[in-house]
Order: C-alpha cells, then sequence, then structure tokens
C-alpha cells in the first residue's frame, strides 16, 4: 500500500461509491503476503496508544460506520486487540433509549467522546442520524438536512479539544454481504447475529448509498476526515485502518511527559538497597 492519501475523501468533493472498488487490495497478493505489515502496524498501534496515554494531552476518537455485516466487530477487535484495555473503551449507537431522543441528537455522542489519553471507538455514531434517520423518515429532512452542519461544528469542538477524529467507512459490495448473510446462516456460532432488521435494510441499500454518499461528501473536512475503505477483503480492512490510525497518531509527535520524580535520586537509592 503506497499511502493512506487514496482512501481520504478530500474536503468538498463529490462521493460517488461506485468510484470506490471494494475489493481493492493494494500490491498485496494476499493475507500472507501481507501479514508481516499488518504485524508492524498493530505493533506501532500498541506503542503509539501507550504514549496517548502516558501523554495525556490528545485522544483519539475513531468512528466505523459500514453497511451490515461490513466489519465493524472486526476492526474493533483489529485495533483494540492491539492496544492495552485500560484507556481505550468502544461506545455503541444503538437505537436511541427514550432518555437519548428527548435530547438533542448529539448529546449521546459528546457524553461518550474521549477525556484526554483516551481512545474510543464509535460502533456506529452520531451519522446514523443522517443515515438510518435520513433512509427511514425518522424526523423531517428539514430537520435531518440541518444536521450536517451541526455534526462538522460538533466535531471542530472536539478537534480544538485536543481530539483526533478519524472516521472510517467500511465499503462492502452487495454480493459480498449477501455471502457474509450466507456464512451466517452456517454457521450456528454466527445465528445470534442475524436480526431480521439486517436483511429488511438490504432493500433499502441503495437509498443508504446515496444518505453515505451525502455524508461523506459534506463531513469529510480537514480536521475531521472520512476515509472510504476497501472492505471486502476483512485484512485488507484491518491493514488500511490500522496504518491510517497509526500515521496520523505519529504526527501528533507525542512525548511521554517529564518524570515529576528525581529519577537519579531514586537510582541511586535502589543501587544503595540492593548492596545491602
Ligand atoms: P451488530 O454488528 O452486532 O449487528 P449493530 O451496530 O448492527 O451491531 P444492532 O443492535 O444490530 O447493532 O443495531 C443497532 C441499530 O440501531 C441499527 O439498526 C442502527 O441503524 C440503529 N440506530 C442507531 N442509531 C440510531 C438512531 N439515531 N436512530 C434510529 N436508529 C438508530
Ligand atoms: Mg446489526
Amino acid at each position: 500500500m503506497k499511502s493512506i492519501e487514496r482512501f481520504k475523501i478530500p474536503p468538498g468533493s463529490k462521493v460517488r461509491l461506485k468510484d470506490f472498488d471494494p475489493s481493492f487490495k493494494g500490491g498485496h497478493k494476499s493475507h500472507e503476503a501481507a501479514a508481516k505489515e499488518i504485524d508492524h502496524y498493530q505493533q506501532k498501534l500498541r506503542a503509539l496508544q501507550d504514549l496517548l496515554y502516558g501523554e495525556r494531552r490528545h485522544s483519539l476518537l475513531i468512528c466505523l460506520q459500514a453497511m451490515d455485516t461490513g466489519g465493524k466487530d472486526g476492526v474493533i477487535n483489529h485495533v483494540l486487540g492491539a492496544m492495552n484495555p485500560q484507556g481505550c473503551r468502544v461506545a455503541p449507537f444503538k437505537e436511541p433509549s427514550a432518555e437519548e431522543l428527548a435530547h438533542d441528537f448529539l448529546w449521546r455522542a459528546h457524553k461518550a467522546a474521549p477525556a484526554r489519553g483516551e481512545v474510543v471507538i464509535f460502533n456506529r455514531s452520531h451519522y446514523e442520524d443522517v443515515l438510518v434517520v435520513r433512509v427511514h423518515n425518522l424526523v423531517p429532512k428539514s430537520v435531518w438536512s440541518r444536521r450536517y452542519d451541526q455534526i462538522n461544528a460538533f466535531e471542530q469542538e472536539l478537534v480544538a479539544n485536543s481530539t483526533q477524529v478519524l472516521k472510517f467507512f467500511l465499503h462492502i459490495s452487495a454480493g459480498e454481504q449477501l455471502k457474509r448473510f450466507k456464512q451466517r446462516l452456517d454457521d450456528p456460532a454466527k445465528h445470534w447475529k442475524i436480526s431480521e432488521s439486517d436483511y429488511k435494510e438490504r432493500a433499502y441499500w441503495d437509498k443508504y448509498v446515496e444518505a453515505y454518499e451525502d455524508a461523506l461528501s459534506r463531513c469529510s473536512t480537514a480536521h475531521a476526515p472520512w476515509f472510504v475503505i476497501p472492505a471486502n477483503h476483512k485484512w485488507f480492512r484491518n491493514l488500511a485502518v490500522a496504518r491510517i490510525v497509526v500515521e496520523h497518531l505519529e504526527a501528533l509527535k507525542m512525548k511521554y511527559p517529564a518524570p515529576t520524580v528525581d529519577i537519579e535520586h531514586i537510582r541511586r537509592e535502589y543501587h544503595a538497597a540492593k548492596k545491602k
């Protein structure tokens, strides 16, 4: 994979998902051929999260969106699996509760956003409020159409507070989704994952594509970019996300905080105690 830039949506561009190949796998021939690189980025993720946690100046928010079976769970496993659970959290965005519905749509997102030093993955996100909500007319167009600007302002506020915001759309084809539904049907250990709504939502595929294209076009900003990740190959999807996260964390030039104690003094005491 030459550069992560190819996955980033330039601010102000008009996204057409059919221009993105969900089966893209860079220069890699296979999962096996990419294994070393995958391992490399996992090690880096581990080290960078340790630094983020130690420094406590920045935080990282990863938003994951995808059609059903797109691989959100897989990415969460891959990225957080490389990290120390202390300092990481997943925030799922399900159908809003009565309390959440009684607030503005960003309320629950703001509450779940990371504190300094923390990594948080939104499993679905505040974007559901311009996706499922738009596709199913859960609020009038006059309401959801204002939300793009509101989302951009909200994310800008997070960024101004030292949060790195990275948003990933895991892009699978309709055929790949069907294949994955079938695999779930064939595997009793995956039956619990199947919900009625997943199949029903398939009928709205084109409407979701339209809603995603607008969200990606209107909300990929310089401060909080969207990435369209080719996700038909699970290993490539994981590698691409990990690499993008690594490169953005590296750019923060984080440093461990200076010690608050006299290290030399403690070292002398340690050696003196050892001699006794
Ligand atoms: P899994 O991959 O395990 O199925 P999931 O993210 O699909 O995870 P579910 O509990 O199956 O979780 O689905 C959550 C549902 O909540 C989704 O259908 C999603 O569209 C819906 N949802 C999320 N946010 C909103 C919202 N603001 N308004 C209405 N529905 C929402
Ligand atoms: Mg689901």
